[in-house]
């Protein structure tokens, strides 16, 4: 249906009726322009004059007549663009448009749901998130955890047991108040996160030290009303992501937990994702609400901002004394569990597989999560070359490989820009000529380069460069830390890091409460955070630049890294 689009210039308002049309594979958006400051009836009226053109196809080849000059140019140069690429933006110049570009354009998510704030996800993302959650989950499931599903509502009264939990969450709560008619004797959150069920379980389900450790997760959609602005996969109202719940018998077993949980993250967003990131142990002020301690991975995005990706918690025992979880230990005493909880977002990821792999031609996956593997082209339309495509899609499925014919009506240069845009990470192109000689051609992505093989290496040959493409994207993505953490010594070069898009390094007096003045000194003059500090680093008391708070010059207890965060 068509709709009206108001666009603000100074104190001028321009009308525009627009309409989504399919194309094939494609959306593609209809304007009519109907004038500048139009009276109410007067609008209305070029509305449905509009409504007309916008509806009868035949008359809708006459709509640049009716259009400003300066649209009539604008289409004619897309329908231009549009025959020599599919997508081409200056990722590294103008990021922001690039990323919401390429989340229509590759069908990733549809932004016109009509519930503010969520969004609609597409196969393309499905598919590969699916993934992202097998791999994950294998890796959780071969450390002990075991799967889960808890109920979505949480009784409000186990939301209020833990009161900074509760601070914490209830501004972003949905309530359920009602069913039918019936208004419901006790309010029902839709879960922002589910501690509050799952403690509620472990005190019926622990008994002893021998039930411990006690390692739980579940696989969820989880619903928070932000108010920031959303984004595609990186904020939005409901995410999909998974949240491990583990009980222990002491605060040690629950720091191994917290250890294993960081390596987790690396062996699947490293070594699977192809994701860089930095660990920080979150200052005070920014830990998880009811955490002892927390601790992040911060992704470096292209543009010089982070995302926090997976978290990882030790919580205060006030969770176990709230909740009741206790266990009698060898020495016959009851005593309260360490509680520690993990939450990789997989919807979030997904959103930093999109900004860190990609590049100005679209999207690139990483091999084992590319939501379709390999793409055959068969070049014209011969017996012998359909053939050989059924019969080489076939041997690749045999082999695991996730693999689809393209033989749709586009041209041939249609179809190679489609696919790259998309990131399927090779192409097969079948061609007579190729054939003859018992070969084919392959384009990779990664390399953006094409090569002739024989046939019957096929198998052999994605094998290996399944290996070598991962290998190649987690080099280009490792780069982006690359002389990007700089050390500072004022206030200033931290602005000045900043704006160049990069992380700053110095010296910070205190990382517990009674540092948040400085944090808060750095946030209003910078715009940037303190992420924290990082495990793998002790303060070098050789530099003598970091000895002192950057803020405040008192003694620098800690070096803390900043930045500017999503
Ligand atoms: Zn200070």
């Amino acid at each position: 249906m068509p709709y009206t689009e108001i666009k603000e210039k100074g104190n001028k308002k321009y009308y525009y009726r627009a309409k989504s049309v399919r194309k094939g594979e494609k959306v593609e958006k209809q304007r009519l322009y109907l004038g500048g400051n139009l009276k109410k009836q007067e609008l209305h009226e070029k509305e449905q004059e509009a409504d007309k053109k916008l509806l009868s196809p035949k008359e809708s080849s006459e709509k640049d007549k009716s259009s400003s000059p300066k649209e009539h140019e604008d289409s004619k140069k897309e329908i231009e663009n549009k025959e020599k690429v599919t997508f081409n933006i200056d990722k590294n110049k103008d990021f922001s448009n690039w990323y919401t570009d390429i989340v229509q354009k590759a069908e990733l998510a549809d932004l016109r749901s009509n519930v503010k704030g969520f969004l609609v996800f597409q196969p393309w993302s499905v598919l590969s998130m699916e993934k992202m959650f097998k791999y994950l989950e294998q890796v959780l499931q071969k450390k002990g955890q075991k799967p889960y599903w808890f109920p979505t509502l949480i009784p409000e009264k186990n939301f209020k047991i833990e009161s900074s939990h509760v601070e914490g969450f209830n501004p972003e709560v949905f309530w359920v108040t009602e069913a039918g008619d019936t208004k419901l004797e006790e309010r029902l959150a839709l879960r922002p996160t589910s501690e509050t069920v799952f403690y509620q379980m472990f005190s019926i389900w622990i008994r002893s030290y021998k039930d411990l450790p006690f390692k739980t997760y579940q696989r969820a959609n989880v619903f928070r009303y932000e108010t920031k602005a959303t984004r595609p996969f990186l904020r939005s109202r409901e995410f999909h992501w998974i949240e491990t719940h583990c009980a222990h018998a002491t605060e040690e077993y629950a720091m191994k937990q917290v250890h294993e949980d960081m390596e987790t993250t690396k062996e699947v967003l490293h070594d699977i994702f192809c994701l860089p990131f930095l660990f920080f142990e979150r200052p005070s002020w920014d830990r998880f609400p009811g955490a002892q301690k927390t601790f992040a991975a911060d992704v470096l995005n292209p543009d010089g901002k982070v995302v926090q990706q997976p978290s990882t918690h030790l919580l205060k025992q006030d969770f176990a004394k709230g909740f009741n979880v206790k266990f009698k230990d060898k020495d016959e005493k009851e005593k309260y569990c360490w509680i520690t909880c993990y939450g990789p977002a997989i919807s979030r990821i997904f959103a930093s597989i999109i900004s860190v792999h990609g590049d100005n031609k679209g999207l690139k996956f990483p091999w084992k999560i590319a939501p379709l593997q390999v793409v055959i082209i068969p070049i014209g339309k011969d017996n012998k070359i359909t053939e050989e495509a059924d019969k080489i899609k076939k041997q690749l499925e045999d082999n695991e490989i996730s693999v689809e014919i393209d033989d749709s009506e586009k041209r041939l240069g249609e179809k190679f820009y489609f696919w790259e845009m998309k990131g399927v990470p090779l192409r097969i192109e079948l061609g007579k000529r190729e054939l003859d000689k018992n070969e084919i051609i392959i384009y990779r992505r990664d390399t953006d380069k094409k090569e002739s093989i024989k046939i019957k290496d096929l198998i052999e040959y994605i094998k290996k460069a399944s290996i070598e493409i991962d290998q190649n994207l987690t080099k280009q993505a490792d780069k982006l830390f690359d002389n990007n953490l700089i050390d500072v010594k004022t206030k200033e070069e931290i602005k000045e890091i900043i704006e160049s898009g990069k992380i700053a390094r110095c010296g910070f007096c205190s990382v517990e409460k009674d540092g948040e003045k400085c944090a808060e000194v750095i946030e209003k003059e910078t715009g940037a955070t303190v992420r924290g500090t990082r495990l793998d680093e002790k303060r070098d008391e050789k530099k003598a630049d970091i000895s002192k708070c950057i803020i405040c010059g008192k003694k620098a207890n800690h070096i803390v890294y900043v930045a500017r965060q999503y």
